[in-house]
């Protein structure tokens, strides 16, 4: 589930067991020799947490919403199309794309996204990193590599909470181990010399523990105050600047909220990752239905055409099929069981094609819905002069 940042990921995880390392190797054997050997095995247990909770913040689906596919889109644009025109002919944008929900008592906005073409839940957002919806956005975090929001949220509170301990905990060590040696020489300067390593660790340890537990605090009052970062940046629910919202997603009791932000039920992830990648549906036109639709003055009459097209597709294959089925059987007779295969251009020479691919594969950050290619013979392009490349058809169904 990592992202474009990737790398900054793989730099969090090489100094978290950079340090780690450095700890065990420079002051766990003296540790164990001179204090308990339990002081390593509980640094040993931190750093698995850290590790793992790390991982599954990384590893985790934040919970993304899948957009739909070509179809659904372009059905949805044609319904829409009636709000649009009004909007075009003088009436107020904001009505459009925009409703109005009711949480315990709470009026809610949900805001339509342009890019997923799908109205967001309560507490969504659309990531710009991800190119993702997610539900329960909290933030983008480059560390972790992914987004922090409705499914993985807690493994990243548990990921700060025990960096912090951790932290704290390996430069504790590290300052236990110089004050013995310092105690052994007599002098914190033969100390150093004897083991340099502590004081670097210690050093990093100092310098990184107030943003982690700074960090890990931040998110513990968004706990108790069942907020997300993205809203309290916001002030959603600030009730300085909007004195008359309540948070509906609150329960007003802190160790309730914080207890069902971490213990509550994981939901499903809405992406299908073992889904079978559908194949592209070929759209055939004939030059007299693309010159209707070239012909169309609105986008919603364009949008309506390509929606009935789509949708009489099958019928006309079978036509095609019929066709050349029968001229087949007039000029061989005897081979009739190899059929043409549906769609192929041989079957409509004069005519061009539009594909449209509408990869169903449900992972929403591959997932692109805006491709299409218009080919068309030289024929048909001197006749019409145009084409229509569904990235604009899109931009002006979707054009604010
Ligand atoms: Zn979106
Ligand atoms: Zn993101």
């Amino acid at each position: 589930m990592t992202t474009k940042q990737s790398s900054v990921f793989l730099l969090t995880l090489f100094l978290i067991v950079l340090t780690f390392v450095l700890f065990c190797v420079f002051d766990a054997p003296y540790l164990t020799r001179n204090v308990s050997v339990a002081l390593p095995i509980a640094g040993a247990f931190l750093f698995l947490i850290v590790i793992s909770s790390l991982l599954k913040t990384t590893f985790t689906d934040p919970g993304i919403i899948p957009r739909p596919t070509n179809r659904e889109a372009i059905e949805f644009d044609r319904q829409c199309g009636d709000s649009m025109d009004q909007r075009n002919q003088g009436g107020n944008a904001n009505n459009t794309r925009v409703k109005v929900v009711n949480v315990k008592g709470q009026s809610m906005k949900l805001k339509f996204c342009y890019t997923c073409r799908l109205y967001r839940p309560p507490r969504a957002s659309h990531c710009s990193i991800c190119d993702n919806c997610v539900l329960n956005f909290d933030h983008h975090c480059p560390w972790v590599g992914n987004c922090v929001g409705q499914r993985n949220y807690r493994y990243f509170y548990f990921f700060i909470t025990s960096l912090a301990f951790l932290d704290f905990f390996i430069g504790a060590c590290a300052a236990v181990h110089l004050a013995l040696v310092t105690n052994e020489k007599n002098a914190f300067i033969d100390a150093i010399r004897h083991t340099p390593v502590s004081l670097v660790v210690g050093l990093i340890c100092i310098i990184s523990i107030w943003s982690i537990v700074g960090l890990s605090g931040f998110h513990t009052y968004l706990l108790a105050t069942s907020q997300t970062t993205n809203e309290d940046i916001k002030g959603t629910f600030n009730t300085k600047l909007r004195p008359t919202v309540k948070n509906p997603f609150s329960t007003g009791n802190f160790c309730k909220n914080i207890y069902y932000g971490l213990c509550g039920s994981e939901p499903p992830s809405l992406l299908d990752r073992r889904g079978v990648i559908q194949p592209d549906v070929l759209v055939n036109i004939d030059v007299e239905t693309l010159q209707r639709i070239s012909a169309a003055n609105s986008v919603r009459n364009t949008a309506s055409e390509l929606m009935e097209i789509s949708l009489q597709d099958d019928t006309r294959k079978s036509a095609a099929n019929t066709r050349l089925n029968s001229q087949t059987r007039t000029e061989t007779t005897e081979d009739e069981t190899e059929e043409p295969e549906v769609g192929d251009t041989e079957c409509m020479p004069r005519h061009s094609f539009m594909t449209l691919p509408t990869p169903h594969c449900n992972n929403g950050s591959t997932q692109t819905a805006k491709e299409v290619y218009v080919k068309e013979n030289d024929d048909l392009e001197s006749k019409t002069g145009n084409s229509i490349p569904m990235q604009n058809l899109e931009r002006r169904v979707s054009s604010d």
